[in-house]
């Protein structure tokens, strides 16, 4: 099956989170767009990465532990210690949900749903799309770089919408630019990320971006000018 295809057909068939999870509640968003494919000469921490884009073949994550068995890439260590710890002296309860996910761990968690599912008697390419749903394809998902995080709130661990309520996120929402890092997939931007909103996935790219982005209110589509 050509990948492309496959991936530029999915993010229109369906709407999947970066995550690798399907939001149960389909957005009221155009799905029906173009696939933009940008030449990755972006900075390192500025790689884009969304389902017309994927993870270049010669990114290599460098990476270093952070908490409780998750790795981040080392471009992000600091920024993103300074930001917990100064969320957490707000009086907040960040958690990470999230980091780092390598290529292999992508392809063996969707290998093994497509498996499942021809397990059930569905046919190799209907399996693939239905495994799509679970499991984001490989090589698509922002988590390769080791430069993005889920971080929920410890007293509401649910990825959804109501994370946007709690003071962690709130706190998050806010402050996340001045270390580097931007709200990845901020709500009314679905139709040109191909993500829906998530309260809860931030990216760094580097404080300059992150506070030119704050002040422009652009996604990172749209900063980059891709739109
Ligand atoms: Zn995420």
């Amino acid at each position: 099956m050509n990948i492309t295809k496959f991936i530029v057909g999915l993010a229109v068939a369906c709407t999947i989170t970066a995550c690798g999870q399907v939001n149960e509640i389909l957005p009221e968003v155009n799905m029906d767009f173009p696939a933009i494919i940008i030449k990755q000469e972006l900075p390192r921490e500025m790689v884009l990465v969304n389902p017309w884009n994927p993870v270049p073949e010669d990114y290599e994550a460098d990476l270093i532990h952070v908490t409780n068995g998750y790795y981040v890439d080392k471009q992000c260590y600091d920024a993103l210690n300074e930001m917990l710890d100064a969320c957490r002296e707000a009086g907040n309860r960040p958690l990470i949900c999230s980091a780092y996910r390598s290529y292999n761990t992508q392809t063996w968690l969707y290998n093994r749903k497509v498996n499942q599912f021809i397990g059930y008697g569905y046919s190799r390419q209907t399996a693939e799309v239905r495994a799509a749903e679970i499991v984001a394809v490989p090589g698509t998902s922002e988590h390769q770089l080791g430069l993005a995080v889920d971080i929920v709130d410890s007293r509401n661990q649910n990825l959804n919408s109501s994370q946007e309520n709690t003071d962690t996120q709130k706190w998050l929402m806010e402050n996340c630019w001045d270390y580097g890092f931007i709200l990845r997939y901020p709500t009314n931007k679905s139709d040109i990320t191909g993500i829906i909103y998530e309260p809860w996935h931030y990216r760094y790219v580097g404080v300059e971006t992150s506070l030119a982005m704050r002040d422009s209110g652009l996604c990172y589509e749209e900063y980059l000018g891709v739109d």
